[in-house]
């Protein structure tokens, strides 16, 4: 999702730091604010696809610059999810009243943070789906588990798709073995480096129906690289 980016406005620097920690696991790109000044100068530098707002925040509450934002032409499309304290129930009403696209309440668990923002973003038709992962004509529902190449459905084990997935949102870079085990396996997984090599071969014979084998390189002496720029 690393195409998506957050502005996160919370002025408590614990539940900041959690809040950016949890989205860029997720993939996310961050962009932080402690108080709405800090918030309105960044949107300067660019619009976030998604603002996740402190209801509570020194001198500019969230649910006035809630107000102001939605009565700004260029910047009521941004989608807006209000952080409102436990039993505010008036609170979060208001926030809608005033234009928010969504609230969550704290305390809340990484998951249901998530799926909020991904509903947002749906609904807002940033996204058409979140879970596709999309390389030319390859698509990944990483929902379904499903791969087409060129239209066609093809069956791949769930090893080459988490290796699949992982090139499709990494193009371009080169990877080592140990760097592939890591991302695709896991750290805690100990698996022979040569393990990696098998399955490389396997993708790329699943490419290779499909003339898209080339896409898949080996950098002799680094490792490999997903790329449909070939022989660089
Ligand atoms: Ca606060």
């Amino acid at each position: 999702m690393s195409q998506f980016t957050i502005l996160v406005v919370e002025d408590e620097e614990a539940i900041r730091s959690m809040l950016v920690m949890v989205l860029r696991q997720y993939d996310f790109n961050v962009l932080e604010a402690g108080d709405v000044m800090q918030a309105q100068s960044l949107l300067e530098d660019g619009l976030p696809d998604l603002i996740l707002l402190d209801w509570m925040l020194p001198s500019i509450n969230g649910d006035e610059w809630t107000r102001r934002l939605k009565s700004n032409e260029s910047y009521r499309d941004i989608p807006i999810i209000l952080v409102t304290a436990k039993g505010e129930e008036t609170d979060k009403i208001r926030g809608l009243d005033l234009g928010a696209d969504d609230y969550i309440t704290k305390p809340f668990s990484p998951k249901e943070l998530i799926s909020r923002i991904k509903a947002v973003l749906r609904r807002s038709g940033k996204i058409h789906d979140l879970t596709q992962i999309k390389f030319r004509d390859i698509i990944l529902d990483t929902e379904q588990h499903r791969v087409s190449i060129a239209d066609k459905q093809i069956e791949v084990s769930p090893t080459e798709f988490r290796l699949l997935s992982f090139f499709l949102t990494h193009p371009d870079k080169v990877y080592n073995r140990t760097q592939l085990l890591d991302q695709v396996w896991g750290r805690s997984v100990y698996i022979e480096e040569r393990t990696v090599d098998v399955h490389i071969r396997r993708l790329r014979k699943i490419l290779a129906n499909y003339e898209r084998e080339e896409w898949l390189q080996t950098v002799r002496g680094f490792g490999y690289r997903f790329s449909e720029k070939v022989g660089s």
